[in-house]
């Protein structure tokens, strides 16, 4: 079933070909050992992490009309969700696109992810996106690169691995998608602690350019386009501050790219 679905369709033969074969030993020694529990529906499946079902839901397209400037899907209304008529809060982001709303299973597989570690999730989470990049460069008519939301000072040192750095890994070595860095993020509060008035006040100083010494080493020139990656959009404020410092920079037009969207 999974073989149907084949949603790992690396381009890069020899990278995926390592995958592959690492794949195939996980595969293995979960069949020697009787199987795994599906991280989305707990059923056993002799391919982890998901179950071919859940697999295939994963990469279900989402079809609802959505908001063209946050990207919640839209009841309704049209054109624009009721918060953005109101708000305007992503002023910075020229477009915003989630490719699964945050319900349901979704909760769990994001948990599972983020929370519990479970990284073999990353280059399936990573196909998903590759494919909303694809459709995006193809209407733009031509390849930008991603900036990913730099993750909590010292998160990779403490927990060894962050998800959107993952995510930017299978991106770039499994379909040469070009990553630039080029955000850190100052503030060390974490920013599910922080309730909406104080995302929306607080956030604004947490992230900035890297320095023009850093910058120099990764950008020759500035790019017109460019898109941020990163895991949930909630309010809408992390990408925004984000997208205000690159428009700082000078870049055009900044799209925003997240896997989960909180309607
Ligand atoms: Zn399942
Ligand atoms: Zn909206």
């Amino acid at each position: 079933m999974i073989e149907k679905v084949n949603p790992l369709g690396f381009n890069k033969r020899i990278f995926a070909f390592r995958f592959f074969l690492v794949t195939c030993v996980q595969n293995v020694i979960s069949f020697l050992l009787g199987g795994e529990k599906c991280l989305c529906c707990s059923k056993w499946t002799l391919r982890p992490p998901l179950c071919s079902s859940c697999l295939s839901e994963i990469f279900r397209p989402f079809h609802s009309e959505s908001c063209s400037v946050c990207g919640k899907p839209l009841v309704s209304e049209r054109g624009l969700c009721t918060v953005c008529r109101e708000e305007a809060a992503l002023k910075s982001i020229d477009a915003a696109f989630s490719l699964h709303c945050y319900q349901l299973w979704k909760k769990s597989l994001l948990f599972a992810w983020k929370m519990e570690g479970k990284r073999s999730l990353s280059p399936y989470f990573a196909a998903l996106c590759y494919k909303k990049i694809q459709s995006l460069w193809q209407k733009e008519g031509h390849q930008f690169p991603l900036v990913p939301v730099p993750p909590r000072a010292g998160k990779i040192r403490e927990r060894g691995w962050d998800q959107i750095d993952d995510l930017c890994f299978y991106l770039r070595k499994g379909w040469n998608v070009k990553i630039l860095p080029l955000l850190e993020r100052l503030s060390r509060t974490q920013q599910k602690k922080l309730d909406r008035a104080q995302r929306l006040e607080g956030i604004e100083s947490s992230y900035r350019l890297k320095s023009a010494k850093k910058l120099k080493g990764l950008i020759r020139k500035i790019p017109e386009t460019v898109m941020l990656i990163d895991d949930v959009l909630t309010t809408g404020s992390t990408v925004e501050a984000c997208a205000r410092e690159l428009k700082k920079l000078g870049v055009k037009k900044v799209f925003s790219l997240t896997l989960f969207i909180v309607d």
